[in-house]
């Protein structure tokens, strides 16, 4: 029966990472992956993740199933995360929450619950988005469009495009925003324009889905969450998908939630019903030991404090590194402006530069990035980094 399949393409990142592994130049850099890495280069565990693993493994008595919607605890804990733990919402019973295998898993189980709802409903992604995203949805069975959202020349959000669009979607129709750290263009709405999205949300009718995979990572816990909250205050509907692999470094862990806000402490109790309803026929339930440790942190707080620390380290790592990237370019005396990457956030930014200089970064000296020249900001360090500013100021001069 396998014959009807044809190969597909294989991923451009991962192939790119093959490629880069294989390289034998010690000055290879990989600024293609998105995972964290700290000036080794080495995608650590968390101190306060070690800690809560050995936590665990004395008091853990059971192996016994967990249920759809995952721990309890959890939920309580991400809810207070992304919202704030005292949050109408929460108090109002109108947030269900669900435990899901990482920030995909919630995309997904979004997804289908709102194919179950509002099956002619379009899901607006901005342009770019994350390579994932579409798939995603489209395997749920939803439809897409495109919002523009980020213009290459300017450097800047396209935010009057954005409106522009928006006001063609129709009622109903769901509108997939990023919290923070946009990926993979690193441009996030200032909290005037996060004001104006809502107003257009609520004017016609708009149901707002947050993708918040990075929380923390851009300025801070609070500030990131603030675009989520500002919605979340302000519209009586809304879907959140968040993921812990990054802030909490538990990529293969698979650990993130789902949560949905309805209008109604009543219309909640029918929206749990069918959210557990399209988990149980997806997976069933999530794995339990990421969630475990991200609980056990939260519910220590010398482990939060712990935790709170070393994301902040991250932050302020990335941050580093993207102004001093675009200073040790302009040191070069290169005539390109690449000031806007410290005004951007998170992991990724573009850099800006055309495929052919993306080629000759990875043939002339090995400096690895996808063709879109999206960059993972956490491949640089110390060690590299003039290096990595030399190489792009003279293929930009070129
Ligand atoms: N959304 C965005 C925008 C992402 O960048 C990612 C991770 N790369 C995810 C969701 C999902 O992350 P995961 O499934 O690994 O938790």
């Amino acid at each position: 029966m396998f014959e009807a399949l044809r190969a597909l393409p294989a991923d451009p990142i991962l192939k790119l990472m093959v490629q880069c592994r294989n390289d034998p130049n010690p000055l290879k850099v990989d600024l293609g992956v998105g995972v964290y890495k700290n000036e080794q280069g080495h995608t650590p565990i968390m101190a306060a993740v070690r800690e809560a693993e050995q936590k665990m493994l004395s008091s853990q008595t059971s192996k016994v199933y967990i249920g759809p919607a995952g721990s309890e605890l959890f939920n309580h804990h991400i809810a207070g995360l992304l919202l704030g733990y005292d949050h109408p919402t929460i108090k109002d019973n109108r947030l269900v929450s669900a435990q899901t295998p990482g920030g995909c898993g919630a995309l997904r189980v979004a997804a289908e619950l709102i194919n179950r709802s509002a099956p002619s409903a379009t899901m607006w992604v901005s342009d770019p988005t994350w390579a994932n995203h579409v798939p995603t949805f489209s395997a749920a069975g939803l439809t897409t469009a495109t919002y523009p959202y980020y213009d290459n020349a300017a450097k800047e959000i396209r935010f009057d495009s954005m409106l522009a669009t928006l006001e063609e979607a129709k009622e109903g129709d769901i509108v997939l925003l990023h919290g923070c750290c946009h990926n993979p263009c690193g441009a996030d709405l200032n909290q005037q324009q996060w004001q104006t999205i809502a107003d257009l949300l609520l004017r016609k009718n708009l149901i707002p889905f947050i993708d918040i995979a990075y929380q923390g990572l851009g300025d801070g816990l609070d500030e990131d969450a603030y675009g989520l909250r500002l919605l979340a205050n302000q519209l009586p509907e809304m879907i959140i998908a968040s993921s812990c692999s990054k802030n909490f470094g538990l990529y293969r862990e698979r650990t993130g939630a789902v949560m949905v806000i309805s209008a109604s402490a009543d219309a909640s109790k029918v929206t749990a019903s069918n959210l557990m309803n399209v988990i149980r026929s997806n997976y069933s339930m999530p794995p339990a030991h990421g969630a475990s440790i991200v609980e056990t942190i939260l519910d220590d707080s010398s482990l939060t404090q712990m935790w709170k620390q070393e994301l902040n380290d991250v932050c302020v790592r990335i941050n580093d590194m993207r102004a001093r990237l675009s200073q040790q370019i302009a040191a070069t005396g290169c005539q390109t402006d690449f000031s806007f990457i410290p005004k951007q956030k998170g992991m990724f930014s573009f850099l800006g530069v055309t495929p052919e200089q993306v080629h000759q970064l990875r043939d002339d000296y090995s400096i690895y990035m996808v063709d879109s020249s999206r960059i993972s900001i956490a491949g640089l360090n110390p060690h590299n980094i003039d290096y990595v500013a030399e190489a792009i100021s003279s293929v930009v001069k070129a």
